[in-house]
């Protein structure tokens, strides 16, 4: 079976969405193709009329530092950020993230856009970018025109594998504020080692010591799956915030807050929720103190 008709590859944002709006809800983005060829292969989509590809499309596949932010266009592959130096040092969890997405075929062709379009709660790119705080840049065509706006990240999604873009939108990229002195941020995850797509829990931190490098001043921490759409643990992060000091109990009380907050489920393919809920544990726990650690060493 044709999975598709025509195959554009659009040169700027206006022509992209003005393809998408011609044909009227029966073309789709395509970035990697590492989720969307599965899913058309599969039958989870039924075929389109058209492709159309946005890795080719000025500005969209570079990594820019523009003042206190770092912007990553939403075509820029897992390989490039885990590969970018301004990443690795202002946006660690993003760079740990991205680097364990797949094997090497997959994060050399596997963008970033397409992690977060795709809207599944695991997806270890999204976990990154969240816990960083990051804003999406959403274009929107109206008219012949097109205007592009930045936005919360957890605004674009709308339940498991589904945003809430309509048909003359698209992602253009992603921006986070570069960490500063005595911050830091981390990422760990498990999964099976066969390879299976998504991993059983993913968790990120990014977090702020006050000046005495004793107290947590910022938290965010980013767990998933633990719900329908990406989750940030803000019960977690006021735990963490609130402790008069950094140590043992407040990562405990931290873990205990991120579990009681986190919806958690059974996958027979992957994990036990009960499996998940240690995991929880295991992961903050490791997370946390390597965050501190660093930001430790992030003084000036
Ligand atoms: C073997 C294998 C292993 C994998 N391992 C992992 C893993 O460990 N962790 C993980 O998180 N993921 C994993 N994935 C899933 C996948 O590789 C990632 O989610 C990847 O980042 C998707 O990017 P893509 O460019 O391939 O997206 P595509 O498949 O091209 O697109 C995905 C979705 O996003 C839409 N889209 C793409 N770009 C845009 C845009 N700019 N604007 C609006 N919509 C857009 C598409 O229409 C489609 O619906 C794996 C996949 C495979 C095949």
């Amino acid at each position: 079976m044709t999975l598709w008709q025509e195959y554009h590859l659009p040169a700027t944002v206006n022509e992209a969405l003005s393809l998408m709006q011609r044909y009227d809800g029966q073309a789709l983005f395509v970035a990697g193709g590492t989720d969307l060829m599965l899913d058309l292969e599969y039958g989870n989509h039924p075929p389109v009329a058209a492709l159309v590809d946005v890795t080719k499309i000025a500005g969209l596949n570079e990594i820019q530092e523009e003042g206190d932010w770092i912007v990553i266009g939403a075509a820029v592959t897992h390989a490039q950020i885990e590969s970018d130096s301004r990443v690795r040092r202002y946006g660690a969890a993003l760079a740990e993230s991205s680097s364990v997405v797949g094997g090497p075929q997959v994060r050399n062709v596997a963008t970033i856009g397409g992690n977060v379009a795709h809207a599944l709660p695991a997806a270890d790119g999204t976990i990154g970018l969240l816990t960083l705080d990051a804003q999406v840049q959403v274009c929107t065509r109206t008219g012949d025109d097109v205007t592009c706006e930045w936005r919360p990240l957890l605004s674009i999604f709308a339940g498991p594998g589904r945003n809430n873009l309509a048909v003359n939108q698209m992602l253009a990229g992603f921006r986070f504020r570069k960490t500063g002195p005595r911050e830091a941020s981390a990422f760990d995850r498990i999964m099976r080692p066969q390879g299976v797509a998504l991993p059983i829990l993913g968790v990120a931190a990014r977090l702020t010591l006050d000046e005495s490098l004793t107290r947590i001043a910022n938290a965010a921490i980013a767990i998933g799956p633990a719900g329908p759409i990406p989750f940030r643990t803000t019960e977690a992060e006021a735990v963490l915030t609130q402790a008069p000091r950094f140590d043992e109990a407040a990562v405990d009380a931290a873990i205990a807050a991120a579990q009681a907050q986190a919806r958690l489920r059974t996958s027979k393919h992957r994990a036990t929720k009960e499996y998940r809920h240690e995991m929880i544990a295991v992961l903050l726990r490791r997370v946390l103190n390597r965050a501190v650690e660093t930001a430790k060493t992030n003084v000036e």
